[in-house]
């Protein structure tokens, strides 16, 4: 260690708090700073996700800090998708193999067992209702404002990260920049937030160990489970159109629509209607910008950075990726901050177009793929190749999931795998035709083109 840092982070979310623990582990002095108050200390507000899938790029963020028993302890495990076609019928989808699962967690719970563990830490130092009204870059000075006194600080840290989030302060002062790279993209979908409650024995209402999907081709709603037996439900659904946020506007329109295209969870949902017209409806955003540094003493990370729609369920799970990735960066370039942040931002930049650019996608291929037959057999023909062949192919979602292969390496492998399987699947009519001659021989042919394209990166 080099030199101790005074480190501000702006943001205690997910990110901002996991990230206070790695660089106090590195002896740098942090304060947190965070427009809400302490959530350890008040009821958490509705419409933020309840629950979030945290798979293996997460787990290893935890793990680095010790903490992953202890969350795992109250994470729920999803084996697979269950798929819930219009007449209540039920298909089931592993999501890898044979143990390769993964886990819904509280938001707050994560959240405040990351508070827990970073408060007893000397060097870290929480600041509440604590929030950033502007920065300057140049002179590296933030303003803050106190939210219940409305008394204003100046801040002069030697460094500051930038965790605040999808609409992120610190990320716009960056944008009035030069040559500041920026752009946003909505899609024309909100979310709204659901429950399904524990049965009346505490039980769950639906199986509990899946990810729960209702797939209807332009919308789907979709279920994680919770440690309370209770399922947070969420709606994606159009903001406008014949099935649309703005087409239900009664509790009898509501609940003709639901009966009809969710007959088996609306006996399931009490308070449907009320959490309806009462939750608020979320929008879908994906904010790609460059760069994420300023002047080696300022860093966007997580959802600041680079914030992705939910449909691949890896937004907080990049966003921990980050700090893993920058604390291996940190043993080499310990002392050297702009180094470190340019490398960072080299380094990371293509991984999280990636990741954008995959969960758009998989937007598609939930709220309507899994509903086709032919794309459940396509799977169950990947599993087979992936197999036959550990050592040459991985399905897309597994390497995205359950791997560590960078976001843009799966990306581009999955492009070369999908052409793959358009070939294949001409001759598949049924699993038993995999092991037919002319699949195989066309297959072993397909794979050694794939190895000069893209080698395995074992
Ligand atoms: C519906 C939905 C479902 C999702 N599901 C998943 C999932 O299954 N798996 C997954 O990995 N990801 C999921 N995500 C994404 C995940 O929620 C985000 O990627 C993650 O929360 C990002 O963490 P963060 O700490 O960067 O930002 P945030 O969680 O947004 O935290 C930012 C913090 O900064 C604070 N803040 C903001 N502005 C200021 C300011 N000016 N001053 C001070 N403080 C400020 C905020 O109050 C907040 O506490 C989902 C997102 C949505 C919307």
């Amino acid at each position: 260690m080099t030199d101790k840092k005074n480190i501000a982070i702006i943001g205690a979310g997910l990110v901002g708090s996991l990230l206070s623990l790695y660089l106090s582990r590195r002896g740098h002095k942090v304060d947190l700073y965070e427009r809400r108050p302490d959530l350890r200390k008040i009821t958490v507000d509705g419409g933020r996700s309840i629950n979030l899938a945290l798979s293996d790029r997460g787990w290893r963020a935890l793990r680095g800090i010790g903490i992953e028993e202890q969350v795992r302890k109250v994470a729920v495990p999803m084996h697979g998708r269950m798929m819930h076609d219009e007449q209540g019928k039920l298909s089931f989808l592993p999501y890898g193999k044979e143990g390769q699962y993964i886990y819904s967690v509280s938001r707050a719970g994560l959240n405040m067992a990351l508070m827990n563990l970073s408060e007893p830490d000397p060097n870290i130092n929480f600041h509440f209702n604590e929030q950033l009204l502007d920065l300057d870059l140049r002179k590296h000075e933030a303003l803050l404002r106190n939210t219940e006194t409305q008394e204003q600080t100046k801040l002069k840290p030697d460094l500051l990260f930038g965790a605040d989030g999808a609409f992120s302060m610190v990320r716009l002062a960056m944008q009035k920049t030069e040559l500041y790279n920026y752009s946003q993209s909505y899609l024309e979908y909100g979310y709204k937030e659901l429950t399904i409650p524990a049965t009346a024995d505490g039980g769950w209402a639906l199986e509990k160990n899946a990810l729960h999907i209702w797939p209807r081709g332009n919308y789907m709603m979709i279920a994680l489970p919770n440690i309370d037996g209770s399922f947070t439900c969420t709606l994606f659904f159009p903001y406008k159109g014949e099935a649309s946020f703005a087409s239900l506007t009664t509790e009898a329109q509501l609940l003709e629509f639901f009966g009809r295209v969710f007959p088996d969870a609306v006996p399931l949902m009490p308070g449907l209607a009320e959490e309806f017209f009462e939750n608020p409806v979320g929008s879908l955003v994906t904010i790609k910008c460059f760069p994420w540094s300023y002047g080696g003493n300022t860093l966007l990370i997580g959802d600041a950075a680079h914030a992705v729609v939910p449909f691949y369920g890896q937004g907080m799970n990049a966003g921990f990726e980050d700090i893993t990735v920058l604390d291996q960066l940190l043993d080499t370039f310990d002392g050297d901050w702009q180094q470190l942040f340019e490398t960072f931002e080299q380094k990371r930049k293509p991984d999280a177009d990636a990741i954008a650019d995959l969960a758009v996608e998989n937007f598609i291929e939930m709220r309507d793929k899994v509903a086709d037959p032919r794309f459940l057999l396509r799977k169950k023909i990947e599993a087979k190749i992936n197999e036959q062949y550990p050592g040459k192919w991985i399905p897309l979602y597994s390497m995205v999931t359950f791997s560590d292969y960078p976001y843009s390496y799966a990306l581009e492998t999955g492009r070369i795998q999908d052409k793959i399987m358009r070939k294949v699947m001409k001759h598949i009519k049924s699993v038993d035709d995999y092991s037919k001659p002319e699949v195989q021989q066309l297959l072993e042919k397909q794979l050694i083109q794939k190895e000069k394209l893209k080698p395995y990166r074992a």
